[in-house]
């Protein structure tokens, strides 16, 4: 019983492989964040050491210890893995000596299980030392041993790594399929859930978070707030900001991006509103907003703006200079005519006294 909802390509891939016993030594999960990735490892890992018939049933002990991160011969490896240490948490990428420790462990039979199956969340943070090391577990491998590794961009991930294991894709969810599993299987009523899966981009992980945790969506509508006081803000205020976000790029680059997508479906819905397909939209809580925002816009102002959110996340990906891609990114706010207008007005007759 695979527990990972949708993914139904990368199951029955896993589900041959296993009744063949033709599978890969290791294997490399790609797709975007809480998409489903380390669910279908954590199963991948049960139906290798289930003890039924039926792998991986999930009741036998084998599948409960690991669903419980109970079993001795299942790891996961990653930044918020491996104790609680200030070492630990100021982590940026995962050393040499945690992958070290994982040669050490993969090097010693099974203890209870049937396979050693090691999870490497987030791989793309393998320092190069550190994936140059794995490379040569996996280019060797030994019996009973399985890795499994998570990245949300294979791209910065080494080619020798990447040839070494199995590829398999994990696709976001259609937004019904999101839906129809959070009112089903976590009970939540259709408007949540609605408004939760059109959030989620297709990742059900998130949905679920959001709806077992409300700060979820408090961040976002604050974080949105933050983003759309941008639009009607003098230059001033938007330089501070990029200047804060510059800040917190290089103490946590995840934060970053995460605006910039938030930046991104809202200006897409924008682009859908203007065109008619306002029932495609993500942010279904503000549409109000959206169909007063979008009047002040043209097509092209929208289209050249979703342009410039997308060149300033490349950018950053690359290691351009945050603060300026930022503030570049700041100053191609479209201008809205006549409210922002007023607005400076406003705010011109408030610096004034
Ligand atoms: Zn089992």
């Amino acid at each position: 019983m695979w527990q990972v909802i949708g993914q139904t390509r990368a199951v029955s891939l896993l589900q041959r492989s296993l009744e063949t016993g033709s599978f890969a030594h290791a294997y490399l999960f790609i797709g975007p964040a809480h998409v489903g990735k380390m669910t279908l490892a954590i199963n991948l890992a049960q139906a290798l050491n289930c003890e039924t018939a039926e792998r991986p049933c999930g009741e036998c002990a084998s599948c409960q210890k690991i669903a419980l991160a109970k079993h001795a011969d299942v790891q996961i490896v990653g930044l918020g893995y491996g104790g609680d240490s200030a070492e630990a948490n100021s982590r940026v990428e995962i050393s040499i000596d945690q992958i070290r420790q994982l040669q050490h462990s993969a090097s010693l039979p099974p203890f209870e299980g049937k396979y050693k199956v090691f999870i490497i969340d987030g791989a793309e943070l393998l320092s190069i030392e550190a994936a140059n090391c794995l490379l040569k577990t996996l280019e060797e491998p030994v019996g009973k041993v399985v890795f499994i590794l998570l990245t949300t961009n294979g791209r910065l991930l080494p080619e020798t790594v990447i040839s070494r294991c199995q590829r398999v894709e994990l696709l976001p969810l259609a937004v019904t399929e999101v839906e129809t599993a959070l009112n089903r299987s976590w009970g939540i009523k259709p408007q949540k859930a609605e408004l939760l899966a059109r959030l989620s981009h297709g990742c059900l992980g998130w949905a679920v978070s959001a709806a077992l945790d409300e700060r979820l969506l408090q961040q976002r509508a604050e974080r949105l707030d933050e983003l759309l006081e941008m639009v009607r803000t003098d230059c001033d205020e938007r330089f501070a900001y990029a200047a804060q976000l510059a800040t917190q790029f290089s103490q946590k680059r995840g934060l970053v991006q995460e605006r910039l997508d938030l930046w991104l479906a809202w200006w897409r819905d924008l682009l859908l509103v203007k065109a008619g397909s306002g029932g495609e939209i993500t942010n279904v809580d503000r549409l109000a907003t959206l169909i007063d925002m979008v009047k002040g816009y043209s097509l092209a102002q929208i289209r050249t703006f979703i342009n410039s959110v997308l060149v300033a996340g490349e950018e950053l990906r690359q290691n351009a200079n945050p603060r300026l891609v930022l503030e570049v990114l700041m100053l191609n706010i479209p201008v809205v005519e006549g409210y922002s207008e007023e607005h400076a007005i406003a705010r011109a007759e408030v610096k004034n006294g």
